[in-house]
């Protein structure tokens, strides 16, 4: 595949971006041939600065819930447009945006919008201590909140201060979460948890019921507030909160990404448990009130109601499941697939360091296929069938060609220094 425009691209990048590429969308950490820059996307493609096009299993790393430039979310967003975006005060969608969300989700009395899913985690994080003055906040070992001081995996720049209070339990493990709230006395504020357990390089989890009892019953004894990080998860598991179906209301929940379908807005959503200490504290952003990802967001939220997008991406990560499963097999490679199939995480049998996940990876981008060697991929209600049987054949060449190469296979060089760096 031609990188010529992409390489150019880096190489000024260079000089004027710290390291080319920040965060989780640089490439540094992905198979050397994956690109870094994309030119333009639509439904389940997208297409890279060289102009080569991939069936896109990242979905922009979840915004893309029903497809890429979905004319109806579109349209809407394009008629707000032509009235006025960022203005001096909000515009009166922001009413019936919060009208929506908290007629859809279960726990909500109330929501503040904001832009990043980060926004979004902090805000809920602050209310939970304002309402309760207290102070320790718990998450789960391994989750990621987002890149704020107080949640970033990579501490450069940070203070241990800025993470005084944080302290960790190990998700789906009660005895953890109850010796964690035991540990915090009198001076509990909050319990974070994701709806499922999505953490990069790992095999996914699914929540125990008894945890996600746990977790209400304990903040419910201490007077701390139940978080639930809904940022990456929200709305592909459920048209409303993922813990519903668990028999579980948080007070308080974090969304972004895919609400709006690839527009920029968050939003913390809080029961009336929580709307004192939300009230409280000192909240905004230039661009969080921004009309037009709102008019976006309504007329995602109403497909959300009405189509089925959900069923539908069930049905194909399913079939994906499954194909890939028997395919893999007919070439000696025995794959771990874990998480909701909407939500895959495919990791392989027997490769700690990675080397085959990442000789597959390179092997299905050769084919057209962008699929993520250790973090969670995401289906979209663009993609058919068709494409998931694509896939499933590409997967069967890549495959092929992958047992050819097996032998010289090498794990990745800063994945290697990464891992190494972590251990110590
Ligand atoms: N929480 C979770 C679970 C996430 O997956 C992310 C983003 N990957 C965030 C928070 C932070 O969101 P953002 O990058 O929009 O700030």
């Amino acid at each position: 595949m031609n990188r010529d425009k992409d390489n150019a691209l880096r190489a000024r990048a260079l000089q004027v971006i710290p390291n080319g590429m920040y965060g989780h969308e640089s490439v540094r950490l992905l198979p050397e041939c994956f690109p870094q820059f994309f030119s333009k996307a639509q439904g389940a493609y997208i297409w890279d600065a060289d102009g080569n096009r991939y069936l896109d299993f990242m979905c922009a790393y979840g915004p893309s819930l029903l497809g890429y430039r979905d004319e109806r979310v579109d349209a809407a967003a394009q008629a707000q447009a032509l009235l006025g975006d960022t203005l001096t005060g909000p515009s009166p969608l922001m009413v019936e945006l919060a009208e929506t969300l908290v007629e859809m989700v279960d726990h909500a009395d109330w929501a503040m919008f904001c832009k990043n899913g980060t926004d979004a985690t902090t805000m809920a994080m602050s209310s939970a201590r304002a309402q309760t003055g207290k102070r320790v906040v718990l998450v789960a070992m391994g989750a990621y909140h987002g890149a704020a001081p107080w949640c970033t995996p990579i501490p450069a720049g940070t203070l241990a201060e800025d993470r005084a209070h944080i302290r960790t339990y190990a998700y789906n493990d009660v005895a953890s979460l109850e010796a964690a709230v035991t540990e915090a006395g009198d001076d509990l504020a909050a319990i974070f948890a994701s709806p499922f357990r999505h953490d990069a390089f790992i095999d996914q989890e699914l929540p125990q019921p008894a945890y996600a009892r746990a977790a209400r019953e304990l903040c419910d004894r201490s007077g701390a507030m139940l978080i639930i990080d809904e940022v990456r998860a929200g709305f592909r598991l459920a048209r409303g909160s993922s813990w519903t179906a668990l028999g579980v209301q948080p007070d308080l929940s974090a969304w972004g990404k895919c609400f709006a379908n690839g527009h920029p807005i968050s939003v913390l959503l809080g029961s009336d448990s929580c709307r004192e200490g939300a009230g409280s504290i000192y909240a905004t952003g230039s661009f969080w009130l921004s009309a037009v990802p709102m008019a976006a967001a309504l007329e995602t939220l109403r497909i959300i109601r009405e189509s089925d997008y959900l069923e539908h991406s069930v049905r194909l990560g399913e079939r994906l499941r499954a194909g890939l499963d028997a395919v893999a097999g007919q070439h000696g490679f025995t794959l771990r697939q874990s998480g909701p199939v909407q939500m895959p995480q495919i990791m392989f049998a027997d490769d700690p360091d990675f080397r085959i996940g990442y000789g597959w990876a390179e092997e299905m981008l050769s084919r057209g296929i962008y699929m993520h060697p250790w973090h969670n991929m995401f289906l979209c209600a663009a993609m058919t069938e068709a494409d998931i049987d694509m896939t499933i054949a590409a997967a069967d060449e890549a495959f092929a060609a992958l047992a050819a190469r097996r032998a010289a296979l090498e794990p990745h060089p800063v994945l290697v220094a990464l891992a190494s760096a972590m251990a110590h």
